[in-house]
């Protein structure tokens, strides 16, 4: 069993936070060994970086063999093994090969898992990685129709991709994509469900990801956790059933699965429903509504949980409700010499009054650089401030092929009734919605080409008082960038 010296920096996970964290530490201390432990084969690295604005941040991914970070840092070693043990108090780390590694400080980026509703059932499906999503695409390519279950980002992407198989669509709570939207904008863009596909084919304008073409596969040799994907997860791979003229998606509002029988459970079961009129399928849901879909799989979209598992036993870290690591305004867990980063980690820190936690891409690139600035700093002895990026949650994805960009407390996030909304719609064209509190901006969702990003931006971390403007801010006849400048 090989054993490192102490004086190292070691990271966990091959994703954007683990990658970034690893690059940066390897480039401010370039005489010592870093160690990127991961348990896919690939990594994911960013590139075409673009600060779009003073906190929106635009960038592509590409998954890459680790030798392209070894030759760009000759000082960062990538182990392909999965951590199975972490003795914190030692300061040491052991891998799946066998190795064990000790370490002066360490970061934990090992992401998160989805958050199945049931587990071990052969009928429900996940998606978290390129292993995940190229098993979802096989299935699909059998199938007539499948029931998703979900409202966040992943759901959204899916019931909009998915062609040639009926969706059965359902949600807990009253709008779609609830995580993202309010009840207005999910109205905005229901029409692009109904749309015809061919119609909806536009170019994607957003970040894209691309994999790495060395046919090697993603998760590790034990099955091991590959890195989540993320925007444009389905660019590339056909998500097709078998139904040529299929009838779209059917959404059922305010329910969630109450059961999944197996086609025999179902026909032995004593349920009061005219079985033979839901016809003959693999599985069959039922929903808290009462009805009951027959189906040919349930993908599972509720949220991840943080995967922590690895890290746990024997050690004393301080776990947040979601089951993350807590991590303090240094990016610290509560043992000593270890960070977390990413997905894994639960920001413990008394937040800005404009920023939200959401296990989003551009938030794992960010506290992954801002983990190893706080881990070089530790290790210096200098002081660090808290990143700027904490300041203000912004975020500019796609959905439905609409540009979107959320700022700062988009859903009036944590304002009880002490808010007021402004919306301004123009049907299939945009759909722009700012949160004021006290006459002051603290959100927005923009929807479309709207330009609006930059100014919103500024008008929300400024913090002017837009009492005397009232709806005019929204009035599309006056150029809002002028009146403010
Ligand atoms: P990950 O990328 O999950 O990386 C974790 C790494 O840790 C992996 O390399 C894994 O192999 C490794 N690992 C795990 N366990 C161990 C272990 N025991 N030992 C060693 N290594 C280990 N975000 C957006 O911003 N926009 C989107 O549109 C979007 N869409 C998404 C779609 C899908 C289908 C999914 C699943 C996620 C999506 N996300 C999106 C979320 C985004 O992908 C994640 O927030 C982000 O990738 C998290 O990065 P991470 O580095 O923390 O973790």
């Amino acid at each position: 069993m090989a054993s490192d010296k102490q004086d190292t920096f070691v990271v966990v996970g091959g994703g954007i936070a683990g990658v970034t964290c690893a690059e940066q530490i390897a480039s401010q201390f370039a005489s010592d060994e870093v160690y990127l432990l991961t348990a896919s084969p690939l990594v994911k690295t960013v590139t075409n970086f673009k600060q779009v604005s003073k906190t929106l941040e635009e960038f592509d991914i590409e998954e890459k063999p680790s030798s392209v970070l070894e030759e760009k840092y000759p000082n960062l070693k990538v182990i392909q093994s999965a951590v199975k043990l972490l003795r914190a108090k030692e300061h040491l780390l052991q891998a799946e090969n066998g190795r064990t590694i000790h370490y002066k400080k360490l970061c934990i980026c090992s992401g998160a898992k989805p958050k199945l509703f049931t587990q071990d059932n052969p009928h429900v499906l996940g998606i978290r990685d390129t292993d995940s999503a190229q098993e979802f695409q096989k299935r699909l390519s059998k199938a007539k129709r499948i029931v998703v279950i979900g409202n966040g980002g992943i759901a959204l992407e899916l019931v909009h991709e998915v062609e040639g198989c009926e969706v059965i669509w359902a949600i807990k709570d009253k709008a779609m994509g609830n995580t993202f939207f309010d009840a207005g904008a999910a109205q905005f863009l229901i029409p692009s469900l109904e749309a015809d596909k061919k119609e909806r084919s536009l170019p994607c304008k957003r970040a894209h990801y691309t994999t790495d073409k060395t046919g090697a596969g993603h998760s590790g040799a034990s099955g091991e956790l590959g890195s989540a994907l993320g925007p444009d997860w389905h660019a590339g791979i056909e998500l097709r059933g078998t139904v040529q003229n299929s009838s779209g998606v059917h959404i059922e509002y305010k329910c969630e699965v109450d059961k999944i029988y197996t086609q025999q459970e179902f026909l032995q079961s004593k349920l009061n429903t005219k079985k033979s009129e839901l016809g003959l399928w693999p599985a069959y849901v039922q929903l808290t509504n009462g009805k009951i879909y027959g189906c040919d799989f349930v993908v599972s979209a509720t949220g991840v949980v943080p995967n922590t598992d690895p890290f746990l036993s024997g050690n004393n870290f301080e776990l947040a409700g979601d089951h993350g690591l807590r991590v303090d305004d240094h990016m610290r867990t509560s043992e000593q010499d270890v960070y977390a980063a990413g997905d894994v980690c639960t920001a413990g820190w008394e937040p800005s009054a404009l920023w939200q936690q959401m296990r989003l891409w551009t938030q794992a690139r960010q506290m992954g650089w801002y983990a190893a600035r706080c881990m070089a700093a530790d290790v210096l002895e200098e002081p660090i401030e808290m990143d700027f990026c904490f300041e203000l949650f912004s975020h500019i994805t796609k959905f439905f092929n609409y540009k979107v960009v959320l700022l700062g407390k988009f859903n009036a996030q944590g304002l009880g009734l002490d808010h007021e909304l402004l919306v301004r719609c123009t049907k299939g064209h945009e759909y722009v919605k700012v949160v004021l509190t006290g006459g002051r901006m603290v959100g927005a969702v923009l929807i479309g080409e709207t330009d609006l990003e930059e100014t919103f931006e500024n008008l929300i971390l400024n913090q002017m008082d837009l009492s005397r403007y009232g709806e005019e801010l929204l009035n599309p006849n006056i150029d809002i960038e002028d009146y403010f400048d």
